[in-house]
């Protein structure tokens, strides 16, 4: 499956323990001791920036500190905490997933990657990060920063779904897997990125690009994001206004219309009715608010 054998994983392994105190990244839900913490941290960061993260999950956990604080809330107001972090439906999910923890398992975070795939919003990436980062089960944690450094420093080809989920697994350790995995996310948001700073990498001896050349293999490999479409202009960006609008409370047709009065009507009401059939908006008597 890659050119390289299981001496050159073991020592890749050495080699990113050996750096892993290096490549520590300062975020405060590393090492969390609270799963819900972590579920919340991991939802936010499924299409957002890390930096961007960091102030609205401190927010959101002084609000919500446990599953049931958030399950007990409208849905309202989770969404008017999760403000600007985008692609809002994540945090109706987080809401359902949260519902799900107080009424199918008794207020707390399940700790195995089939029950934690059963909550809304939560797919592979996410249950095996929370598996592993609040319960440190021995799963493979394969995010776009990950998929870079496998395809890149393991295998130098690209790779696809199966194939790089197979390289991440039999890369694992036996012992401290949340850790190595952390180290693994590190190093490619900090070194291994889309233009890869190998000159400094702190791997680059054990690294199979780095040591054979060759094209980077890593653009086109599964589990690999693409650059997101452009935001200013998009529906994404209009979507966003409304909500924004609607934060502050419900709003009449008109005060709407007039918020938004340089989009097109004919494009400003399917954004609108596309929210509400996303169950994020609703109408009201007047208008509209966000949905409760
Ligand atoms: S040497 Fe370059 S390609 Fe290899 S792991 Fe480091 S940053 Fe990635």
């Amino acid at each position: 499956m890659t050119t390289s054998g299981s001496s050159d994983y073991a020592t890749f392994r050495r080699a990113l323990r050996r750096a892993a105190p290096s490549l520590q990244r300062p975020l405060p839900w590393i090492r969390h001791a609270d799963p819900w913490a972590i579920l919340v941290s991991e939802v936010m960061l499924q299409q957002t920036q890390t930096s961007r993260v960091i102030e609205p999950w401190g927010r959101f956990l002084e609000r919500f500190p446990t599953p049931e604080a958030c399950a007990d809330a409208p849905l309202s107001s989770v969404l008017t905490l999760w403000g600007g972090l985008g692609f809002p439906r994540r945090a109706k999910a987080l809401h359902e997933a949260a519902r799900m923890i107080r009424d199918d398992f008794g207020g707390s975070v399940p700790s195995d990657v089939r029950s934690l795939r059963s909550l809304a919003g939560v797919g592979e990436y996410t249950a095996n990060a929370v598996a592993s980062f609040a319960f440190d089960q021995r799963v493979a944690v394969l995010d776009t920063n990950v998929g870079r450094v496998v395809a890149r420093a393991l295998a130098n080809r690209s790779l696809n779904s199966r194939e790089a989920r197979a390289t991440a697994e039999a890369l694992l350790p036996r012992r401290d897997v949340a850790s190595f995995n952390q180290a693994l996310l590190d190093l490619g948001a900090q070194y291994c990125k889309s233009s890869p700073l190998c000159q400094e990498c702190p791997v680059q001896r054990s690294c199979a690009w780095r040591r054979e050349g060759g094209a980077d293999p890593a653009p086109m490999s599964a589990g690999v994001s693409r650059p997101q479409s452009k935001y200013v202009g998009s529906n994404r960006q209009i979507r966003g206004r409304v909500l924004a609008v609607l934060r502050l409370g419900p709003a009449t047709r008109m005060a709407l219309a007039q918020a938004l009065e340089d989009v097109d009507p004919d494009r400003r009401e399917p954004i609108i009715e596309g929210l509400i059939s996303d169950g994020l908006v609703q109408r009201t008597r007047r208008g509209f608010q966000l949905a409760r």
